[in-house]
């Protein structure tokens, strides 16, 4: 090639236009669109002005030359104001615009000069000679001649220009931001060396090539270097933040599952809880429903839970909990579903069943496996359970509808008494109303005063004398009227009211206590019944010590009631509770002895004062069978043991005479007194002593 010069300029040009195009693809991503994009234009400038150079070196004769130089002028000029564009797009201060745009306005009028000048806005006169002979022998036309009026203007402008880039450069520089003080260093000394060459070259004293066009080939590249690397930067940076957004979602996963497992599961045993188990319901149902099959579900409510986590702590109730979970579990098959609704609430739904001996076997099979003692806090544990049992189709068609149906079998089977069983039936429908109604009016009975109390008298066997009257609970319903505590003590129970209940007994049974004292009754006693629950009561103690306080009695006065079968649930803590009562310096006493099958071991510990017999062993006293027997052994017992004895239910003179002759201490009956409201036990204890007459009891059976 005999033009390597010009051949330079061309491919410098190509260079320079892919640096452009790279350029502007950058400007969509860059933090520096502005910059970008007027790089990108200055690149494009450049490779403009590389060509028109070329051309200009390349032309045969003068006008050709000066023709090519008109153009080489237009992109010089252009290319200063870009760059003067770049420069004041990095610069805040107010006045960088207002500059860029008037330094554009001049260099537009220097662009229409450059034109209509006859050699270009750079010369007023050119040399006629314009071959250079480079010194590989390559001939160039480089023009040179008198520079223009204008063009000592824009030199004298340029220069004032540069003076405040470079201070400019200097700013950013300090403010340490690496990519656009690159830029602009660049974009400066680019604007020197123009300058200077272009100068040098015009005055004729340099006969050169103008190279700055190759100089800003190197700036473009090293631009190009720049914006890649700060390209794979954001690129590492974009995995980076990509990859943390995976895992991010992936924990966000985690913990949506754990919260789903959550919200559909029972921490304790790992049951589902009643949502989970409302969708499991739903899958059982269906899948009965297609093929044709009973399901039966049960809800079972270990009873007495309260007891167990009161005397025992909650840990010991937890313990339980798992346990019947498990042994649960055990009972039905894989496809069934075990799960806990709440507290000591636990659901069973079995498929595939066949009929109603089916489900019968089933509950037998439950209720057989609850039976067997808990080993739990190394003592021995029994509980158990009611249960309410519905099955689908028959009682209803959704999985809602038979766990409704269920919960109302099992509202009826609490009524009947803790360990029963209720089975659906439409009838129970009809009464929730009812009930919910008789809970609700319940629930104010206490605030609307509508609980009175009535007592009953126990007398001396010996003298006839009342030594003790016990406070039976009674609730005047606005329209059941007189409601008997065997209705509503267990509700008051399930419904978390007995306590408040049980504390308004107690004060007004010591209040009455301290009237009938006040009366003249000195001596006389009155005892209170003591709920299963009203034992877990923590302030049962101060609640009792206060009343006593208040009402001026003598501890020894009072007598508390708690029911066999609620000490033989958990006889230990039972003890314990006992001990802490009896300490205050009441009297406790063991009711409805005989039901609840206490083992003499436990008697024999129990810090009790008295027992009392169970009315259905004195109901039957006299008809020969065997409760003559019992009665006689229960007597000689509590007289060995050093305690009272009290005989409940002594509705005829014989039983009466008979329980004397057995060596019963207190009697307690229709036969002296029903339960009496106060105005009838005031008028009782002021009457005469019902005197027994001695004999014809056969000695044998004294104790
Ligand atoms: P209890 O403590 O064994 O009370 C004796 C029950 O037998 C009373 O029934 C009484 O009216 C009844 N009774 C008394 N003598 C005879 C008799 O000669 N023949 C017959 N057939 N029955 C007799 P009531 O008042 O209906 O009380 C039932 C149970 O309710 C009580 O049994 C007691 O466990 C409980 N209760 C009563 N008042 C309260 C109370 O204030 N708080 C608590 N927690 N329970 C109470
Ligand atoms: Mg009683
Ligand atoms: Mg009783």
């Amino acid at each position: 090639m005999n033009a390597p010069i010009a051949s330079l300029y061309f491919v410098s040009a190509g260079m320079l236009l892919m640096g452009s195009f790279h350029a502007a693809l950058m400007a969509r991503s860059s933090d520096h669109v502005k910059a970008a994009w007027l790089f990108s234009a200055i690149c494009l400038a450049f490779s403009l002005f590389q060509v028109s150079n070329a051309a200009q070196y390349t032309a045969g004769d003068l006008p050709a030359a000066v023709d090519a130089h008109k153009w080489v002028n237009l992109f010089l000029l252009l290319i200063v104001a870009l760059i003067w564009y770049l420069v004041a797009a990095f610069d805040d201060a107010w006045y960088a615009p207002v500059m860029s745009h008037g330094i554009a306005v001049l260099i537009g009028v220097v662009i229409a000069c450059n034109f209509a000048a006859p050699f270009g806005f750079r010369f007023s006169s050119v040399h006629p000679d314009i071959a250079v002979v480079l010194p590989w022998g390559e001939r160039i036309a480089v023009l040179s001649g008198e520079p223009s009026a204008v063009s000592r203007v824009v030199r004298v402008v340029s220069l004032a220009l540069m003076v405040y880039a470079l201070l400019f450069s200097v700013r950013v520089h300090r403010l340490g931001e690496r990519f656009a003080s690159a830029l602009i260093w660049g974009s400066v000394g680019l604007m020197f060396l123009t300058t200077g060459a272009a100068s040098l070259s015009d005055a004729g004293t340099l006969k050169v090539p103008y190279l700055g066009g190759f100089g800003f080939l190197f700036l473009a590249a090293s631009f190009s270097i720049m914006v890649r690397t700060n390209f794979s930067n954001r690129k590492l940076e974009q995995v980076r933040i990509s990859s943390a957004l995976v895992q991010e979602v992936e924990r966000h996963e985690i913990a949506k599952q754990r919260f789903q497992h959550a919200l559909n599961n029972d921490p304790l045993t790992g049951l589902p809880n009643r949502s989970g188990a409302l969708d499991r319901l739903h899958i059982l149902v269906d899948l009965n429903g297609l093929n044709r099959t009973v399901l039966a579900v049960f809800l079972l409510d270990v009873d007495r839970l309260g007891i167990i986590n009161g005397t025992r702590g909650h840990q010991v109730g937890d313990q339980v909990l798992v346990e019947v979970s498990e042994r649960l579990r055990h009972n039905v098959t894989d496809s069934d579903l075990v799960a806990r609704l709440n507290n000591g609430g636990f659901l069973v739904a079995a498929g595939n069943l066949v009929g109603e001996g089916g489900v019968a076997v089933l509950y037998d099979r439950l209720a057989a496996a609850l039976e067997a003692p808990f080993l739990v806090a190394g003592s021995e544990l029994r509980i158990t359970a009611s249960a309410g049992v519905a099955v689908f189709p028959d009682d209803g068609g959704a999985a809602e509808d038979v766990l409704a149906a269920a919960e109302l079998a099992l509202h009826d089977a609490k009524r009947s008494g803790p360990g029963s069983l209720g089975v659906y039936r439409p009838s129970l429908k009809g009464n929730i109303q009812e009930r919910i109604d008789f809970e609700n009016a319940l629930k104010a009975a206490l605030i609307k005063r509508q609980f009175f109390l009535c007592y009953q008298p126990q007398v001396r066997a010996s003298d006839g004398r009342t030594v003790c009257m016990e406070a039976l609970i009674r609730w005047e319903h606005p329209t059941h009227g007189l409601v008997l505590p065997d209705r509503f003590i267990q509700l008051a129970e399930s419904m978390g009211l007995i306590a408040a209940i049980g504390s308004w007994v107690i004060e007004s049974a010591c209040e009455q206590l301290a009237r009938w004292h006040a009366m003249g009754y000195d001596g006389l006693r009155v005892a209170v019944n003591l709920s299963a629950q009203q034992l877990l009561v923590s302030n049962l103690e101060e609640t009792v010590a206060q009343a006593i306080r208040r009402f001026g009695l003598a501890a020894a006065n009072v007598e508390l009631e708690i029911t066999e079968s609620v000490l033989m649930q958990d006889p230990e803590s039972s003890i314990a509770r006992l001990g802490a009562l009896k300490s205050l310096g009441v009297r406790l006493s063991i009711d409805d002895f005989g039901t609840g099958y206490s083992s003499l071991s436990y008697l024999k510990v129990l810090p009790v004062h008295a027992f009392k017999l169970d009315r259905s062993f004195v109901r039957d006293i006299g008809k020969g069978g065997k409760d003559l027997e019992i009665c006689a052994t229960a007597i000689g017992l509590a007289r060995n043991l050093g305690l009272d004895i009290v005989a409940e239910g002594v509705e005829t003179e014989a039983q009466a005479r008979q329980l004397r002759a057995l060596g019963c201490h207190l009697l307690q009956g229709y036969f002296f007194a029903r339960p009496l409201a106060v105005a009838a036990a005031n008028e009782f204890l002021g009457g005469p002593f019902k005197s027994l007459e001695t004999g014809a009891i056969p000695l044998e059976f004294v104790g």
